[in-house]
């Protein structure tokens, strides 16, 4: 069996795109799934689904911007399979305009969802953690923690902030609680992120890379895996995945 098998692992934002794939991904392998996210019929059919192939998965119905919900997601998962070995904090949001468009209820979800998201999936699973003397706490930032585009200011500042806490992260814990971390940066991939673009301009021009180069939230998930399935003395820093054709 692979480092994966037996794994406890949470996903957040698990109820569509690469939450979903890497579920999929993950429960193939043997990995016993926590499922989060708000929409509750989409985590009961990929619980089922996921079911249905041999695989573990239980769901609970959680908001990240609440650390109290975060919290008892990281209890229940912690009494439904006795550990948690991994956290993926993979929800977020991109809502996507230009800083004079003073969007501003989209900036606080952005910095709700985005960065005080991962800060209370770290605050919900560390106690877990260090008792353990193990574990693996992995965040999705983005290209967009790499470069700034216009229009993309607050999503790159919230990127960038999920890479810095992650790094802080590992510096402060690998060590001492042999707790990993891992930050994946994908570049375009086809979901329903874009979805919620409201700026016209900005949904346009993502859809167009999307159409042209955008990956499949599939490729994000064996990037997921390969961080997971390493031996524990291997630390995997950082994944940046682009679609061959992106700039
Ligand atoms: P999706 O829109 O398909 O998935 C986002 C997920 O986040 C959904 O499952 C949604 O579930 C969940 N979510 C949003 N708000 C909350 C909340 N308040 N509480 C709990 N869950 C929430 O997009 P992706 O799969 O593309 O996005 C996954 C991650 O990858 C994000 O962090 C995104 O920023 C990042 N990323 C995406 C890229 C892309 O090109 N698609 C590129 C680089 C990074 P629900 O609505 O049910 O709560």
């Amino acid at each position: 069996m692979s480092n994966v098998g037996n794994k406890v692992v949470i996903i957040t934002g698990a109820s569509s795109g690469m939450g979903e794939a890497t579920a999929l991904k993950l429960a193939h392998n043997g990995a016993k799934l926590v499922l989060a996210a708000r929409r509750e019929d989409r985590l009961q059919k990929l619980q089922e689904e996921i079911k249905k192939s041999g695989g573990q998965a239980v769901y609970k119905v959680t908001d990240v911007t609440s650390h109290e919900q975060m919290s008892e997601l990281a209890t229940f998962a912690h009494d439904q399979f006795g550990s948690i070995d991994v956290l993926i904090n993979n929800a977020g949001l991109m809502p996507l305009s230009a800083l004079n468009k003073r969007k501003i209820e989209e900036w606080d979800r952005m910095v709700d969802v985005n960065i005080k998201g991962v800060l209370y999936g770290i605050y919900a699973v560390l106690p877990y953690m260090r008792d353990q003397k193990h574990g693996h706490i992995i965040n999705l930032s983005s290209i967009a923690g790499h470069v700034v585009f216009p229009g993309s200011a607050v999503y790159c500042a919230t990127k960038s902030a999920v890479r810095d806490i992650s790094e802080g992260l590992r510096m402060e814990e690998s060590p001492e609680s042999n707790i990993r971390s891992t930050i994946i940066s994908p570049g375009s991939v086809v979901t329903e992120l874009s979805t919620h673009i409201t700026d016209e301009e900005q949904k346009n021009a993502i859809n167009q890379i999307e159409e042209s180069v955008g990956m499949k939230p599939e490729n994000i998930a064996e990037a997921i895996y390969f961080a997971i399935n390493q031996p524990e003395e291997v630390g995997i820093n950082e994944i940046l995945v682009r679609p061959t054709g992106q700039q």
